[in-house]
């Protein structure tokens, strides 16, 4: 057995490197490397494939997020809500640009925001909810827009754990990132749609907005050294635009054997008393960026540690809750508004999942989470 990964992109190269390679050598023998035709063709491929209007690409996940805001008017002062149990990029690029975090606990079943004490930290500066669709489902969309409505407010959905994920009403299906004004999306390597760099897209029906957001990425300008927006410099280049072009392809193949994988580790591990399975929103499908169990009654460490001495990569996302990490004191969050994300940063645990996982490979994790239990 080759030696466990929490991802393993090179087994994923492996099946489509002719398919691969070939676009990437067309690029090259181009050398159209910056706004080739390729990257067109990716955007319009992806708008096709969410659903939606326009997908403008930029350079990675954390641009896409500053953009919006940027797009959206946001102005020094104004207060933006996200979640403190997430990636650091959200609250990063608000703080950025001058604008106010304002932290909200989460659901400690989903792990995505809470949407009561949502509307309670919203005040007369509130001007967007930056919801995060963590692990790979729906932050919980439809009060978030009835709070929105209610309250003008806008919703940008960093969506980069959760492309091709869909949100379930009883009318339709949407695909996550197209239900609010503005959704983001990150194709750094190990997310669910990675490419073989850094990468982002920003995704909207609104022609407005599209337009505005299609000139700050390039500087602020739309017709050429005449500049409308303070802009910055955000591109997907044409050959990571070529190998996602590809890769989208397979993204509901990849999301499916995800889900599969998903399963299995449900069905082992659900009679167990010291773990909780990831609970599933009954809004949205998962496409399970990660695979995230709730210890209870574990010395946590030491069942890493044991895993570790297995050759079994095990990961805690995230460790400290936004609320606590030094660089953001100065706003002084207040430590027991976070009840949820302090427990669950103390718990969580996240197992190897990926495209490529083998039923032997989950066999040895399982196997070996058991015994390491027991140690703990
Ligand atoms: C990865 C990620 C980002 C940032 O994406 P980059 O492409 O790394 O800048 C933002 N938000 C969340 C939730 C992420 O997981």
């Amino acid at each position: 057995m080759a030696k466990i990964q929490m991802v393993d992109l090179k087994s994923q190269y492996q099946k489509i490197k002719q398919e691969i390679d070939n676009e990437i050598f067309a690029v090259i023998n181009s050398s159209k490397f910056i706004n080739g035709p390729v990257v067109k063709e990716f955007q319009d491929d992806l708008a096709n494939y969410l659903n939606t209007k326009h997908v403008i690409t930029c350079a990675n996940g954390t641009d896409a997020l500053q953009i919006s805001m940027m797009a959206l008017g946001l102005k020094p002062g104004d207060e933006v809500i996200t979640s403190d149990f997430t990636f650091v990029a959200t609250v990063e690029v608000i703080a950025l640009l001058g604008l106010i975090p304002v932290l909200v606990d989460v659901d400690p079943k989903t792990f995505t925001i809470d949407t009561e004490k949502l509307e309670k930290a919203i005040t007369p500066k509130t001007k967007a909810i930056v919801p995060v669709h963590l692990f790979g489902q729906a932050a919980n969309i439809s009060t978030i827009q009835k709070i929105a409505k209610k309250h003008s407010l806008f919703i940008i959905e960093d969506n980069a754990q959760a492309i091709g994920a869909d949100y379930i009403t009883e009318s339709k299906k949407q695909k996550l990132g197209t239900l609010g004004d503005i959704g983001c999306t990150s194709f750094f390597p190990s997310k669910n749609l990675g490419c073989f760099g850094d990468g982002g897209a920003i995704f909207t029906s609104n022609d407005e907005l599209a337009d505005k957001i299609k000139s700050i990425v390039n500087h602020g300008m739309r017709v050429r050294y005449y500049h409308d927006h303070i802009g910055v410099n955000s591109r997907l280049d044409s050959l990571q635009a070529a190998i996602l072009k590809i890769k989208l392809k397979y993204l509901d193949e990849y999301n499916n054997a995800r889900q599969t994988a998903a399963a299995y580790y449900d069905t082992s591990f659900k009679d167990c008393e010291k773990l909780i399975i990831p609970s599933r929103n009954k809004q949205s499908s998962h496409v399970f960026h990660q695979y995230t169990l709730k210890t209870q009654n574990v010395n946590r460490n030491n069942l890493i540690e044991y895993l570790k001495s297995k050759d079994i990569p095990a990961m805690i996302y995230y460790p400290v809750p936004l609320h606590q990490q030094k660089a953001y004191t100065k706003y002084n969050f207040n430590n027991s508004d976070f009840p949820v994300t302090n427990k669950l940063s103390k718990i969580v645990v996240s197992l190897p999942i990926h495209t490529e996982l083998k039923k032997e490979e989950q066999d040895y994790i399982i196997e070996n989470v058991i015994k390491g239990l027991d140690k703990c």
